[in-house]
């Protein structure tokens, strides 16, 4: 008899994680970089460390439930009720819940193509059917191809802002103007998982929109954070719409050091800020180095850029490869085939300046 695992599931395409630094050290001899999954390449802040293994000394018991204090942390740092703030286990898994509470058979989703890998498989996950909308020759969401992807099935529109994996952040204005189209019973989730790399002026600022009910907001500790591996996220929205994600979520999901990690980080967060403004400073530099090559790299305002090395994607991610940086190809013969790469260490970010300028393009 074969299992009851159901069609959704048996056909989901994998989540492809960013490959570790490879061992070989590159051709130079140097330490491997991975720059492959956007982390951030700093070592935690003492304070955080403190945190964390005193909360170990706790792990006899279940964590709170409730997420007491972290949620207190980040509500009070964002000016909001904790009412309207919930953890789970990254921003990914929190998506997850969304979807799964407003999400369905027959119902649609839609989201811009390219953009992040795991809105395809979430929105599989609950049965419904994703609309892809192409992104824009300057690799931006088509706000208006995607108000126009609406339909009667529509339960929720995806916007990632900055858009992983090509970089670009979407304007303020611009959402606001086309969350005022979007029905009042579709979900608008605004990604904001690298809105702290962003510089811009005039960036979308999602806490400012949540006065709409139907808008809700994800951001996550993975990134700017640099807790990637305590897996840590959030979202912001509606009282009644942060309940149904609480009830949709694994009890104690967010383990003790986990929770101690997000509070003893939003009491350091200057030092933390600090960094992202030196990766940020470094970004500038990497994208204003490639495009001194002739690389139209897109708008970055995450931690990362893009490179559209189209067709010759896998010939280039072989050459930072032999370099000793790992980067994250995405190669399906379509129009964004091309390479994601971290900003990461110094030197990890001078070897792909000089990588790229030891082969013309
Ligand atoms: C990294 C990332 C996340 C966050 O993932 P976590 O599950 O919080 O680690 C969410 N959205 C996008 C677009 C990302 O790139």
């Amino acid at each position: 008899m074969p299992l009851p695992i159901r069609p959704e599931v048996a056909s989901l395409p994998a989540y492809v994680p960013g490959r570790p630094a490879g061992g070989a050290g590159g051709g130079a001899g140097g330490p491997a970089y991975k720059l492959s999954s956007n982390e951030n390449p700093y070592p935690p802040l003492p304070g955080v460390l403190e945190a964390v293994t005193a909360a170990c000394a706790r792990m006899n018991r279940y964590p709170d439930l409730a997420n007491t204090e972290a949620t207190e942390a980040l509500a009070g740092r964002l000016g909001l009720g904790t009412d309207r703030v919930a953890l789970g286990t990254g921003s990914v898994a929190v998506l997850y819940h969304l979807l799964q509470a407003v999400s369905g058979p027959g119902d649609e989703v839609v989201h811009a193509w390219r953009s992040f890998e795991a809105y395809p498989i979430a929105v599989q996950l609950t049965g419904a059917t994703g609309v892809r909308v192409p992104l824009t020759d300057g690799a931006r969401h088509d706000l208006d191809a995607m108000a126009a992807a609406i339909t009667d099935r529509t339960r929720a529109v995806l916007l990632c802002t900055p858009n992983n994996p090509t970089g670009p952040a979407l304007d303020h204005d611009a959402v606001a103007a086309f969350v005022a189209q979007v029905p009042e019973d579709v979900l608008v989730v605004v990604d904001e998982a690298y809105v702290e790399f962003s510089d811009r002026p005039g960036v979308c600022r999602g806490p400012e929109l949540l006065d709409r009910p139907n808008v809700v907001v994800l951001r996550t500790l993975s990134k700017a954070y640099g807790l990637a591996g305590f897996r840590v996220g959030y979202c912001l929205g509606d009282p009644e719409l942060i309940r149904a994600v609480r009830a949709v979520s694994l009890p104690f999901g967010v383990s003790i050091p986990a929770q101690a990690a997000v509070v003893a980080s939003l009491a350091h967060e200057t030092e933390l800020l600090d960094r992202v403004a030196a990766l940020v400073a470094e970004r500038t530099r990497v994208v204003d180095g490639l495009r001194g090559l002739g690389w139209d790299v897109p708008e970055a305002q995450g931690n990362f850029f893009w490179l559209p090395t189209a067709a010759g994607t896998a010939t280039w991610n072989d050459r930072f490869a032999a370099a000793g940086l790992t980067v994250r190809p995405f190669a399906d013969g379509g129009r964004w085939d091309g390479l994601r790469i971290t900003v990461g260490e110094t030197e990890a970010n001078d070897r792909v300046l000089e990588v790229a300028a030891a082969h013309p393009r």
